[in-house]
């Protein structure tokens, strides 16, 4: 029986709520077997990530350890160099069976860059793509995407009957939350319950991640 994976690439600097209710809706309403969250460890679209490598892994392992289907994966912190998305979907398919089906999440911000991926024509050769209305933040995809999406996108989920190369629009509920903004709250001494896992604001707290003035 073939597989349906979903994979959620990103640097979760930290996880939160955007992501996790993001990947229980998808993994839900388009019937996916699991979905897995995959940080990655040099961004090569931008800045550098403030809290390292181990402890963005240790904070979704946090967040995910309780959920049925969730996991992270951490194939790209193993590898040198930059995180290249077409080199995880290559690894990943390397251990799936031909008919599985890889289902790459993204927010629609990141999915206005995607033309600036590496060997971003390649990537839909390997998955379908699942993209994810960001509340509150307005994006307005380059010709070359928007060209992308009238070739490639359908109506919704149901009409992905290939193995790959499809692109579908989600509605799932919207949250106006991003690592940026919980960044800021921890910089400003604010709290950050309830925008992120408990245990992941516990950890963050323990170890004193993102308030740089707070824990001097
Ligand atoms: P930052 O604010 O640091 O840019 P972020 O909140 O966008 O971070 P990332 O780790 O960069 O978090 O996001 C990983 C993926 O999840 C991206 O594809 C992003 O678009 C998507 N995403 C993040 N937050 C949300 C959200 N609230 N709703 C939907 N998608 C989201």
């Amino acid at each position: 029986m073939a597989k349906k994976i979903g994979i959620l690439g990103g640097t979760f600097d930290p996880v939160h709520i955007g992501h996790l209710r993001s990947a229980i809706e998808v993994l839900e309403s388009c019937e996916l077997d699991e979905v897995r969250l995959i940080p990655g460890a040099v961004p090569p679209h931008r800045a550098t990530p403030q809290v390292g490598a181990q402890q963005r892994l240790d904070m979704v392992r946090l967040a995910v350890e309780d959920v049925p289907r969730l996991s992270v994966d951490d194939r790209e912190l193993r590898r040198q160099g930059p995180s290249w998305t077409i080199d995880t979907l290559l690894s990943l398919r390397a251990e799936l069976a031909a008919d599985d089906r890889l289902y790459f999440i993204l927010g629609e911000d990141a999915f206005a860059g995607l033309n600036r991926w590496h060997r971003w024509q390649e990537i839909l050769q390997h998955c379908h793509l699942l993209v994810l209305q960001r509340p509150q933040m307005p994006v307005e995809l380059p010709d070359a995407v928007q060209a992308l999406l009238a070739e490639c996108g359908v109506a919704d989920v149901t009409a992905m009957q290939q193995s790959a190369g499809q692109i579908a629009l989600i509605r799932q509920t919207p949250l106006a939350v991003s690592a940026t903004a919980i960044r800021s709250l921890r910089a400003d001494n604010r709290s950050i319950r309830f925008l992120v896992a408990d245990p992941v604001a516990d950890y963050i707290q323990q170890h004193g991640l993102y308030a740089v003035a707070a824990e001097h």
